[in-house]
Protein backbone atom coordinates (compact mmCIF):
# COMPACT_ATOMS: atom_id res chain seq x y z
CA UNK A 1 0.00 0.00 0.00
CA UNK A 2 0.53 3.92 -0.74
CA UNK A 3 2.67 5.12 2.57
CA UNK A 4 0.11 7.87 3.83
CA UNK A 5 1.39 10.81 6.29
CA UNK A 6 -0.12 12.51 8.95
CA UNK A 7 1.28 15.93 9.63
CA UNK A 8 1.11 17.62 12.93
CA UNK A 9 1.48 21.03 13.06
CA UNK A 10 1.10 23.23 16.28
CA UNK A 11 -0.72 26.59 16.73
CA UNK A 12 -1.16 29.28 18.86
CA UNK A 13 0.99 28.57 21.74
CA UNK A 14 3.71 25.47 22.31
CA UNK A 15 2.83 22.95 25.18
CA UNK A 16 -0.19 21.89 24.20
CA UNK A 17 0.16 18.35 23.97
CA UNK A 18 0.96 18.00 20.20
CA UNK A 19 3.44 15.27 20.98
CA UNK A 20 0.89 13.68 23.15
CA UNK A 21 -1.72 14.00 20.85
CA UNK A 22 0.31 12.56 17.80
CA UNK A 23 1.44 9.55 20.09
CA UNK A 24 -2.05 8.98 21.24
CA UNK A 25 -3.31 9.17 17.31
CA UNK A 26 -0.40 6.60 16.64
CA UNK A 27 -1.83 3.90 19.02
CA UNK A 28 -5.45 4.37 17.60
CA UNK A 29 -3.86 3.65 14.00
CA UNK A 30 -1.85 0.87 15.17
CA UNK A 31 -4.63 -0.40 17.24
CA UNK A 32 -6.68 -0.68 14.20
CA UNK A 33 -4.08 -3.06 12.37
CA UNK A 34 -1.70 -0.35 10.67
CA UNK A 35 2.02 -0.66 10.92
CA UNK A 36 2.69 3.24 12.60
CA UNK A 37 6.15 5.03 12.64
CA UNK A 38 6.78 8.41 14.08
CA UNK A 39 9.61 11.11 13.37
CA UNK A 40 9.72 14.58 14.85
CA UNK A 41 11.16 17.22 12.96
CA UNK A 42 13.03 20.43 15.22
CA UNK A 43 13.30 23.34 14.11
CA UNK A 44 16.64 24.37 16.33
CA UNK A 45 20.10 24.59 15.13
CA UNK A 46 21.98 22.55 17.45
CA UNK A 47 22.80 18.75 15.77
CA UNK A 48 20.69 17.11 18.31
CA UNK A 49 19.65 18.12 21.97
CA UNK A 50 22.84 16.11 23.36
CA UNK A 51 24.53 19.18 24.26
CA UNK A 52 21.61 21.53 25.11
CA UNK A 53 21.13 21.82 28.50
CA UNK A 54 17.88 20.73 30.21
CA UNK A 55 16.58 23.57 31.18
CA UNK A 56 16.70 24.73 27.51
CA UNK A 57 15.24 21.93 26.40
CA UNK A 58 13.88 19.11 29.17
CA UNK A 59 15.22 15.82 29.14
CA UNK A 60 16.77 14.11 26.17
CA UNK A 61 15.46 11.05 25.05
CA UNK A 62 17.74 8.18 24.28
CA UNK A 63 16.82 5.56 21.55
CA UNK A 64 18.29 1.92 21.05
CA UNK A 65 20.76 3.22 18.36
CA UNK A 66 22.12 5.98 20.63
CA UNK A 67 20.30 8.82 18.96
CA UNK A 68 19.99 11.48 21.50
CA UNK A 69 16.69 12.86 20.77
CA UNK A 70 13.49 15.09 21.69
CA UNK A 71 11.23 14.19 24.66
CA UNK A 72 8.12 13.54 22.67
CA UNK A 73 10.08 10.43 21.74
CA UNK A 74 9.05 9.27 24.82
CA UNK A 75 5.80 10.27 24.35
CA UNK A 76 5.73 8.42 20.86
CA UNK A 77 7.63 4.77 22.52
CA UNK A 78 5.48 4.99 25.64
CA UNK A 79 1.94 5.17 23.48
CA UNK A 80 2.35 3.48 20.50
CA UNK A 81 5.24 0.85 22.33
CA UNK A 82 7.32 1.20 19.91
CA UNK A 83 11.17 1.53 19.53
CA UNK A 84 11.91 3.93 17.37
CA UNK A 85 15.80 4.78 15.74
CA UNK A 86 17.46 7.69 14.95
CA UNK A 87 15.56 8.60 11.76
CA UNK A 88 12.70 9.50 13.78
CA UNK A 89 14.14 12.70 15.09
CA UNK A 90 16.25 15.49 13.23
CA UNK A 91 16.72 18.94 13.56
CA UNK A 92 17.41 21.78 11.29
CA UNK A 93 21.12 21.91 12.26
CA UNK A 94 21.40 18.30 10.82
CA UNK A 95 19.55 19.31 7.46
CA UNK A 96 22.03 22.27 7.26
CA UNK A 97 25.13 20.21 8.45
CA UNK A 98 24.64 17.76 5.39
CA UNK A 99 23.60 20.05 3.02
CA UNK A 100 27.16 22.12 3.74
CA UNK A 101 29.60 19.02 3.95
CA UNK A 102 27.96 18.19 0.65
CA UNK A 103 28.34 21.51 -0.97
CA UNK A 104 32.38 21.34 0.14
CA UNK A 105 32.28 18.13 -1.27
CA UNK A 106 31.78 19.58 -4.51
CA UNK A 107 28.18 17.49 -5.11
CA UNK A 108 26.59 20.75 -6.05
CA UNK A 109 29.35 22.50 -8.14
CA UNK A 110 28.32 25.46 -10.05
CA UNK A 111 25.27 25.67 -7.95
CA UNK A 112 24.02 28.54 -5.73
CA UNK A 113 22.77 26.96 -2.59
CA UNK A 114 19.21 27.82 -1.34
CA UNK A 115 16.44 27.14 1.24
CA UNK A 116 14.19 26.11 -1.91
CA UNK A 117 14.99 23.39 -3.32
CA UNK A 118 18.40 22.38 -1.38
CA UNK A 119 17.29 22.63 1.97
CA UNK A 120 13.66 21.63 1.53
CA UNK A 121 15.15 18.80 -0.69
CA UNK A 122 17.05 17.25 2.10
CA UNK A 123 14.26 17.44 4.75
CA UNK A 124 11.75 15.01 2.36
CA UNK A 125 14.79 12.74 1.97
CA UNK A 126 15.03 12.82 5.77
CA UNK A 127 11.76 12.25 5.69
CA UNK A 128 11.01 9.27 3.02
CA UNK A 129 13.75 7.74 5.43
CA UNK A 130 11.52 6.06 7.14
CA UNK A 131 9.45 4.91 5.59
CA UNK A 132 12.21 3.13 3.56
CA UNK A 133 13.63 1.74 7.21
CA UNK A 134 10.34 0.74 9.07
CA UNK A 135 8.13 -0.12 5.74
CA UNK A 136 5.49 1.88 7.71
CA UNK A 137 1.93 2.16 6.22
CA UNK A 138 1.60 5.33 7.92
CA UNK A 139 4.22 7.64 9.20
CA UNK A 140 3.09 10.27 11.46
CA UNK A 141 5.24 13.25 11.43
CA UNK A 142 5.30 16.13 13.78
CA UNK A 143 6.98 19.42 12.85
CA UNK A 144 8.12 20.82 16.39
CA UNK A 145 7.06 24.49 17.41
CA UNK A 146 4.38 26.67 16.45
CA UNK A 147 3.60 28.03 12.96
CA UNK A 148 4.42 31.53 12.50
CA UNK A 149 8.21 30.82 13.67
CA UNK A 150 10.74 31.84 11.16
CA UNK A 151 12.84 28.28 12.21
CA UNK A 152 10.10 26.22 11.01
CA UNK A 153 9.24 27.56 8.01
CA UNK A 154 11.46 25.18 5.29
CA UNK A 155 9.91 22.56 7.01
CA UNK A 156 6.40 23.32 6.44
CA UNK A 157 7.87 24.31 3.03
CA UNK A 158 9.07 20.87 2.47
CA UNK A 159 5.76 19.24 3.60
CA UNK A 160 3.72 21.44 1.08
CA UNK A 161 5.95 19.87 -1.66
CA UNK A 162 5.75 16.41 -0.28
CA UNK A 163 1.99 16.89 -0.08
CA UNK A 164 2.07 17.39 -3.68
CA UNK A 165 4.72 14.56 -4.45
CA UNK A 166 3.28 12.04 -3.04
CA UNK A 167 -0.59 12.92 -3.91
CA UNK A 168 -3.46 15.10 -1.88
CA UNK A 169 -4.97 11.82 -0.89
CA UNK A 170 -2.17 10.55 0.92
CA UNK A 171 -1.59 13.31 3.29
CA UNK A 172 -3.38 14.89 6.43
CA UNK A 173 -2.66 18.11 8.07
CA UNK A 174 -3.39 17.60 11.40
CA UNK A 175 -3.27 21.10 13.06
CA UNK A 176 -3.40 21.03 17.12
CA UNK A 177 -4.03 24.37 18.67
CA UNK A 178 -5.26 26.43 22.20
CA UNK A 179 -8.52 27.86 22.65
CA UNK A 180 -7.64 30.51 25.12
CA UNK A 181 -10.81 31.16 28.09
CA UNK A 182 -11.50 34.93 29.64
CA UNK A 183 -11.09 35.04 33.12
CA UNK A 184 -13.97 37.60 33.42
CA UNK A 185 -16.38 36.00 31.24
CA UNK A 186 -15.46 32.42 30.97
CA UNK A 187 -15.96 32.71 27.55
CA UNK A 188 -13.52 30.39 25.12
CA UNK A 189 -11.87 31.94 22.21
CA UNK A 190 -11.66 30.87 19.01
CA UNK A 191 -9.65 33.82 16.97
CA UNK A 192 -6.09 32.85 17.47
CA UNK A 193 -6.86 29.63 15.77
CA UNK A 194 -8.22 31.14 13.28
CA UNK A 195 -4.96 33.37 13.01
CA UNK A 196 -3.20 30.75 13.38
CA UNK A 197 -5.09 28.94 10.54
CA UNK A 198 -4.21 31.77 8.38
CA UNK A 199 -0.90 31.56 8.74
CA UNK A 200 -0.95 28.48 8.18
CA UNK A 201 -2.58 28.76 4.85
CA UNK A 202 -0.17 31.89 3.55
CA UNK A 203 2.47 29.34 2.87
CA UNK A 204 -0.15 27.34 0.90
CA UNK A 205 -1.07 24.50 3.98
CA UNK A 206 -4.93 24.30 4.09
CA UNK A 207 -5.32 22.16 7.54
CA UNK A 208 -7.85 19.06 6.83
CA UNK A 209 -8.69 18.68 10.35
CA UNK A 210 -8.06 20.86 13.52
CA UNK A 211 -8.01 19.49 17.38
CA UNK A 212 -8.80 22.60 19.31
CA UNK A 213 -7.23 22.24 23.03
CA UNK A 214 -8.69 23.68 25.75
CA UNK A 215 -9.61 23.80 30.00
CA UNK A 216 -12.66 23.94 29.04
CA UNK A 217 -15.56 21.56 27.33
CA UNK A 218 -15.94 23.01 23.83
CA UNK A 219 -19.46 23.09 22.40
CA UNK A 220 -20.36 21.77 19.17
CA UNK A 221 -21.32 25.61 18.21
CA UNK A 222 -17.96 26.44 18.48
CA UNK A 223 -16.57 23.80 16.58
CA UNK A 224 -19.17 24.59 13.85
CA UNK A 225 -17.36 28.24 13.94
CA UNK A 226 -14.20 27.32 14.07
CA UNK A 227 -14.93 25.16 10.76
CA UNK A 228 -16.83 27.88 8.94
CA UNK A 229 -13.64 30.37 10.07
CA UNK A 230 -10.77 27.88 9.01
CA UNK A 231 -12.46 26.35 6.28
CA UNK A 232 -12.37 22.60 7.35
CA UNK A 233 -14.82 19.98 7.42
CA UNK A 234 -17.64 20.19 10.27
CA UNK A 235 -16.64 16.52 11.87
CA UNK A 236 -13.05 17.60 11.48
CA UNK A 237 -13.08 20.01 14.37
CA UNK A 238 -12.06 18.03 17.69
CA UNK A 239 -12.70 19.59 20.66
CA UNK A 240 -10.03 17.92 22.94
CA UNK A 241 -10.51 18.96 26.67
CA UNK A 242 -6.94 18.77 29.04
CA UNK A 243 -7.24 15.23 30.98
CA UNK A 244 -6.26 14.77 34.33
CA UNK A 245 -4.81 11.33 33.33
CA UNK A 246 -2.53 11.47 30.74
CA UNK A 247 -3.00 8.27 29.51
CA UNK A 248 -6.90 9.13 29.07
CA UNK A 249 -5.58 10.80 26.13
CA UNK A 250 -6.21 8.25 23.63
CA UNK A 251 -9.46 6.86 25.42
CA UNK A 252 -10.63 10.38 24.76
CA UNK A 253 -9.66 10.77 21.08
CA UNK A 254 -11.45 7.43 20.54
CA UNK A 255 -14.30 8.83 22.06
CA UNK A 256 -14.01 11.64 19.42
CA UNK A 257 -13.78 9.39 16.83
CA UNK A 258 -10.59 10.16 16.18
CA UNK A 259 -9.38 7.08 14.75
CA UNK A 260 -11.84 6.82 12.08
CA UNK A 261 -12.01 9.97 11.20
CA UNK A 262 -8.50 9.88 10.12
CA UNK A 263 -8.80 6.55 8.67
CA UNK A 264 -11.70 7.97 6.25
CA UNK A 265 -9.57 10.91 5.41
CA UNK A 266 -7.10 8.84 4.30
CA UNK A 267 -9.04 6.16 2.21
CA UNK A 268 -8.27 3.73 4.47
CA UNK A 269 -10.01 0.53 6.06
CA UNK A 270 -9.38 -0.97 9.03
CA UNK A 271 -8.53 -4.48 9.54
CA UNK A 272 -9.18 -4.69 13.25
CA UNK A 273 -11.33 -3.00 15.69
CA UNK A 274 -9.20 -1.06 18.02
CA UNK A 275 -9.29 -2.75 21.53
CA UNK A 276 -8.52 -0.68 24.49
CA UNK A 277 -9.72 -2.16 27.29
CA UNK A 278 -5.93 -2.42 28.51
CA UNK A 279 -5.83 1.22 28.38
CA UNK A 280 -9.48 1.33 30.35
CA UNK A 281 -7.96 -0.64 33.06
CA UNK A 282 -5.07 1.60 32.94
CA UNK A 283 -7.08 4.76 33.31
CA UNK A 284 -9.21 2.92 36.20
CA UNK A 285 -6.13 1.87 38.02
CA UNK A 286 -4.94 5.44 38.08
CA UNK A 287 -8.27 6.94 39.34
CA UNK A 288 -8.36 4.35 42.40
CA UNK A 289 -7.92 5.77 45.54
CA UNK A 290 -4.66 3.77 46.85
CA UNK A 291 -2.07 4.43 50.02
CA UNK A 292 0.57 7.15 49.03
CA UNK A 293 4.57 7.05 48.86
CA UNK A 294 6.60 9.30 48.95
CA UNK A 295 9.71 9.05 46.49
CA UNK A 296 11.97 12.07 46.96
CA UNK A 297 13.65 13.17 43.71
CA UNK A 298 17.24 14.72 44.43
CA UNK A 299 18.03 16.37 41.28
CA UNK A 300 19.66 19.77 40.30
CA UNK A 301 16.94 20.73 37.44
CA UNK A 302 13.91 20.64 39.78
CA UNK A 303 12.29 23.45 38.71
CA UNK A 304 11.93 22.23 35.34
CA UNK A 305 9.95 19.03 35.86
CA UNK A 306 10.30 18.01 31.74
CA UNK A 307 13.92 17.67 32.89
CA UNK A 308 12.82 14.26 34.31
CA UNK A 309 10.02 13.24 32.35
CA UNK A 310 10.64 9.69 31.84
CA UNK A 311 11.74 9.00 35.35
CA UNK A 312 8.27 10.73 36.34
CA UNK A 313 6.34 8.83 33.71
CA UNK A 314 8.71 5.28 35.11
CA UNK A 315 7.54 5.75 38.71
CA UNK A 316 3.99 6.40 37.74
CA UNK A 317 4.01 2.55 35.93
CA UNK A 318 5.70 1.09 38.83
CA UNK A 319 3.12 3.08 41.16
CA UNK A 320 0.50 1.31 39.06
CA UNK A 321 2.42 -2.00 39.68
CA UNK A 322 2.56 -1.70 43.11
CA UNK A 323 -0.96 -0.58 43.41
CA UNK A 324 0.27 2.59 45.23
CA UNK A 325 0.35 6.41 44.77
CA UNK A 326 3.61 8.11 44.22
CA UNK A 327 3.61 11.29 45.09
CA UNK A 328 7.09 13.36 43.67
CA UNK A 329 9.21 15.43 46.20
CA UNK A 330 10.89 17.38 44.22
CA UNK A 331 14.38 18.13 46.30
CA UNK A 332 16.83 20.94 45.24
CA UNK A 333 20.44 18.45 45.88
CA UNK A 334 22.22 22.03 45.62
CA UNK A 335 20.16 23.44 49.12
CA UNK A 336 20.64 19.80 50.76
CA UNK A 337 24.34 21.89 50.59
CA UNK A 338 23.01 24.39 52.94
CA UNK A 339 20.69 22.77 54.87
CA UNK A 340 17.25 23.37 53.43
CA UNK A 341 15.23 20.66 52.16
CA UNK A 342 16.11 17.74 54.82
CA UNK A 343 12.32 18.01 56.33
CA UNK A 344 11.10 16.93 52.42
CA UNK A 345 13.78 14.27 52.41
CA UNK A 346 13.28 12.71 55.63
CA UNK A 347 9.81 12.46 54.85
CA UNK A 348 10.38 10.16 51.99
CA UNK A 349 9.68 6.76 51.61
CA UNK A 350 12.18 6.12 48.72
CA UNK A 351 15.10 8.37 47.42
CA UNK A 352 15.82 8.60 44.00
CA UNK A 353 18.64 10.25 42.40
CA UNK A 354 18.43 10.68 38.72
CA UNK A 355 20.93 11.38 35.86
CA UNK A 356 22.88 14.59 35.95
CA UNK A 357 25.71 16.32 34.21
CA UNK A 358 28.84 18.98 35.88
CA UNK A 359 29.25 19.59 39.34
CA UNK A 360 26.52 21.88 40.39
CA UNK A 361 24.04 20.05 43.71
CA UNK A 362 26.71 16.85 43.53
CA UNK A 363 27.65 16.82 46.81
CA UNK A 364 23.77 17.29 48.02
CA UNK A 365 23.35 13.90 45.57
CA UNK A 366 26.33 12.07 47.64
CA UNK A 367 24.50 13.74 50.68
CA UNK A 368 21.21 12.08 49.67
CA UNK A 369 22.83 8.72 49.11
CA UNK A 370 24.24 8.97 52.51
CA UNK A 371 21.27 9.78 53.98
CA UNK A 372 19.52 6.81 52.06
CA UNK A 373 22.03 4.17 52.92
CA UNK A 374 22.44 5.25 56.44
CA UNK A 375 18.82 5.36 57.26
CA UNK A 376 17.67 2.54 55.12
CA UNK A 377 15.86 4.57 52.71
CA UNK A 378 15.02 2.39 49.18
CA UNK A 379 17.15 4.36 46.77
CA UNK A 380 17.05 4.41 43.07
CA UNK A 381 20.47 5.53 41.25
CA UNK A 382 20.13 6.43 37.54
CA UNK A 383 23.46 7.00 35.87
CA UNK A 384 24.67 10.07 37.66
CA UNK A 385 22.76 8.24 40.82
CA UNK A 386 24.62 5.24 40.56
CA UNK A 387 28.10 7.28 40.20
CA UNK A 388 27.12 9.28 43.62
CA UNK A 389 25.83 6.48 45.29
CA UNK A 390 30.02 4.82 44.99
CA UNK A 391 31.37 8.14 45.42
CA UNK A 392 29.51 8.06 48.93
CA UNK A 393 30.51 4.60 49.86
CA UNK A 394 33.91 5.43 49.11
CA UNK A 395 33.97 8.09 51.47
CA UNK A 396 31.79 6.97 54.41
CA UNK A 397 32.54 3.36 54.30
CA UNK A 398 36.02 2.46 52.81
CA UNK A 399 37.44 6.07 54.43
CA UNK A 400 38.71 7.33 51.75
CA UNK A 401 38.18 11.19 51.98
CA UNK A 402 38.61 12.57 48.94
CA UNK A 403 37.10 10.26 46.75
CA UNK A 404 35.44 11.40 43.31
CA UNK A 405 34.79 11.55 40.07
CA UNK A 406 37.21 12.52 38.38
CA UNK A 407 34.22 14.51 36.32
CA UNK A 408 34.13 16.48 39.24
CA UNK A 409 37.32 16.79 40.54
CA UNK A 410 40.28 16.05 37.99
CA UNK A 411 43.47 15.72 40.68
CA UNK A 412 41.19 13.51 43.18
CA UNK A 413 44.03 10.71 45.02
CA UNK A 414 40.64 8.77 44.56
CA UNK A 415 39.05 8.71 41.30
CA UNK A 416 36.43 5.56 41.90
CA UNK A 417 34.50 7.03 39.02
CA UNK A 418 36.72 7.98 35.98
CA UNK A 419 37.13 8.31 32.56
CA UNK A 420 37.53 5.07 29.59
CA UNK A 421 40.43 5.18 28.12
CA UNK A 422 38.85 5.44 24.70
CA UNK A 423 37.02 8.72 26.31
CA UNK A 424 39.66 10.45 26.75
CA UNK A 425 41.23 11.72 23.67
CA UNK A 426 37.49 12.93 22.59
CA UNK A 427 37.50 16.76 22.58
CA UNK A 428 34.37 17.21 20.63
CA UNK A 429 31.08 17.27 23.08
CA UNK A 430 28.48 16.55 20.78
CA UNK A 431 27.07 12.89 20.68
CA UNK A 432 30.27 11.06 21.94
CA UNK A 433 29.53 9.75 25.05
CA UNK A 434 28.49 6.13 25.61
CA UNK A 435 25.01 6.12 24.21
CA UNK A 436 22.30 3.89 23.07
CA UNK A 437 21.60 -0.03 24.47
CA UNK A 438 24.44 -2.31 25.39
CA UNK A 439 23.66 -5.78 26.98
CA UNK A 440 24.51 -6.38 30.88
CA UNK A 441 24.54 -10.14 32.83
CA UNK A 442 22.64 -10.08 36.17
CA UNK A 443 24.60 -12.24 38.74
CA UNK A 444 22.83 -14.56 40.53
CA UNK A 445 21.08 -13.83 43.87
CA UNK A 446 21.52 -10.36 43.74
CA UNK A 447 18.17 -8.00 43.85
CA UNK A 448 18.74 -7.13 40.37
CA UNK A 449 18.30 -10.48 39.20
CA UNK A 450 15.76 -11.17 41.01
CA UNK A 451 13.48 -7.74 40.11
CA UNK A 452 14.61 -8.60 36.52
CA UNK A 453 13.88 -12.31 36.73
CA UNK A 454 15.80 -12.77 33.60
CA UNK A 455 19.57 -13.55 33.35
CA UNK A 456 20.53 -10.67 30.65
CA UNK A 457 19.30 -7.68 29.81
CA UNK A 458 19.90 -4.46 27.49
CA UNK A 459 19.45 -1.51 28.66
CA UNK A 460 19.98 2.08 27.40
CA UNK A 461 23.37 4.26 28.11
CA UNK A 462 24.20 8.02 27.88
CA UNK A 463 27.34 8.59 29.73
CA UNK A 464 31.21 9.59 29.49
CA UNK A 465 32.23 8.48 33.49
CA UNK A 466 32.65 5.01 34.54
CA UNK A 467 33.02 2.71 37.68
CA UNK A 468 37.02 2.64 38.54
CA UNK A 469 37.63 -1.49 38.40
CA UNK A 470 40.82 -0.86 40.53
CA UNK A 471 38.48 0.09 43.70
CA UNK A 472 36.40 -3.24 42.81
CA UNK A 473 37.53 -5.13 45.24
CA UNK A 474 37.76 -2.96 48.40
CA UNK A 475 34.15 -1.94 47.51
CA UNK A 476 33.18 -5.55 47.76
CA UNK A 477 35.06 -6.03 50.82
CA UNK A 478 32.93 -3.88 52.55
CA UNK A 479 29.62 -4.79 51.27
CA UNK A 480 29.03 -3.14 47.70
CA UNK A 481 27.69 -6.14 45.18
CA UNK A 482 27.94 -5.58 41.92
CA UNK A 483 25.20 -7.12 40.16
CA UNK A 484 25.47 -6.16 36.76
CA UNK A 485 28.08 -6.44 34.34
CA UNK A 486 29.28 -6.38 30.85
CA UNK A 487 29.12 -9.41 28.88
CA UNK A 488 32.90 -9.16 29.31
CA UNK A 489 33.19 -8.46 32.89
CA UNK A 490 35.20 -5.03 32.15
CA UNK A 491 32.24 -2.25 33.27
CA UNK A 492 30.35 -2.22 35.99
CA UNK A 493 26.57 -1.75 35.06
CA UNK A 494 24.80 -2.48 38.61
CA UNK A 495 25.62 -2.09 42.13
CA UNK A 496 23.52 -2.90 44.94
CA UNK A 497 24.04 -2.82 48.79
CA UNK A 498 24.06 -5.95 50.48
CA UNK A 499 23.20 -4.85 53.73
CA UNK A 500 19.80 -2.70 52.90
CA UNK A 501 16.35 -2.98 51.84
CA UNK A 502 17.35 -1.67 48.53
CA UNK A 503 19.61 0.50 47.55
CA UNK A 504 19.91 -0.21 43.74
CA UNK A 505 21.87 2.10 41.19
CA UNK A 506 22.38 1.67 37.48
CA UNK A 507 25.36 3.31 35.34
CA UNK A 508 22.31 3.03 32.00
CA UNK A 509 18.92 5.05 31.93
CA UNK A 510 16.19 2.40 32.92
CA UNK A 511 13.38 5.00 32.84
CA UNK A 512 13.61 4.86 29.06
CA UNK A 513 12.39 1.47 28.42
CA UNK A 514 9.83 1.49 31.22
CA UNK A 515 5.90 1.17 29.59
CA UNK A 516 2.63 1.81 31.19
CA UNK A 517 1.83 -1.73 30.73
CA UNK A 518 5.70 -2.61 31.31
CA UNK A 519 7.12 -1.35 34.16
CA UNK A 520 11.05 -1.04 34.56
CA UNK A 521 11.64 -3.90 37.06
CA UNK A 522 14.24 -1.24 38.71
CA UNK A 523 11.41 0.86 39.16
CA UNK A 524 8.95 -1.66 40.42
CA UNK A 525 11.41 -2.92 43.11
CA UNK A 526 12.18 0.79 44.61
CA UNK A 527 8.62 1.06 44.72
CA UNK A 528 7.61 -2.05 46.16
CA UNK A 529 10.59 -1.52 49.32
CA UNK A 530 9.47 1.91 49.74
CA UNK A 531 5.61 0.61 50.42
CA UNK A 532 7.20 -2.00 52.70
CA UNK A 533 8.70 1.19 54.32
CA UNK A 534 5.73 3.67 54.47
CA UNK A 535 3.85 0.74 55.88
CA UNK A 536 5.85 0.47 58.85
N1 LIG B 1 27.91 12.95 34.17
C1 LIG B 1 27.99 11.53 34.28
C2 LIG B 1 28.76 10.91 33.13
O1 LIG B 1 28.93 11.52 32.11
C3 LIG B 1 26.61 10.92 34.38
C4 LIG B 1 25.77 11.10 33.16
C5 LIG B 1 24.31 10.85 33.38
O2 LIG B 1 23.83 10.85 34.50
N2 LIG B 1 23.57 10.69 32.31
O3 LIG B 1 29.20 9.80 33.20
Amino acid sequence: MTTKYLFFTGGVVSSVGKGVTAAATGLLLKERGFKVAVQKLDPYINVDPGTMSPYQHGEVYVLDDGAETDLDLGHYERFIDIRLSRVSNFTTGQVYAETISKERRGDYLGGTIQVIPHITNEIKRRIGLVEKETGAEIVILEVGGTVGDIESQPFLEALRQLRNEVGRENCLFVHVTWLPTIGATGEIKTKPTQHSVAALRSIGISPNVIIARADQDVDKGLCEKIALFCDVDKDSVIPMKTADVLYEVPLLLEKLGVGDLMLTKLGLKSTRKPDMRPWKKLVEEVRKPKPTVKVALVGKYVELQDAYMSVREALKHAGLANSVEVEISWVHSADLEKDKGWDVLKKADAVLVPGGFGSRGVEGKILAARYARENNVPYLGLCLGMQVMCVEFARNVLDLEDANSSEFDRSTEHPVIDLMLDQRSITDMGGTMRLGLYPCLLQKGTKAATAYAVPRVDERHRHRFEFNNSYLEKFKEHGMVFSGLSPDGKLVEIVELANHPYMVASQFHPEFLSRPMNPHPLFVGLLKAAKEKAKK
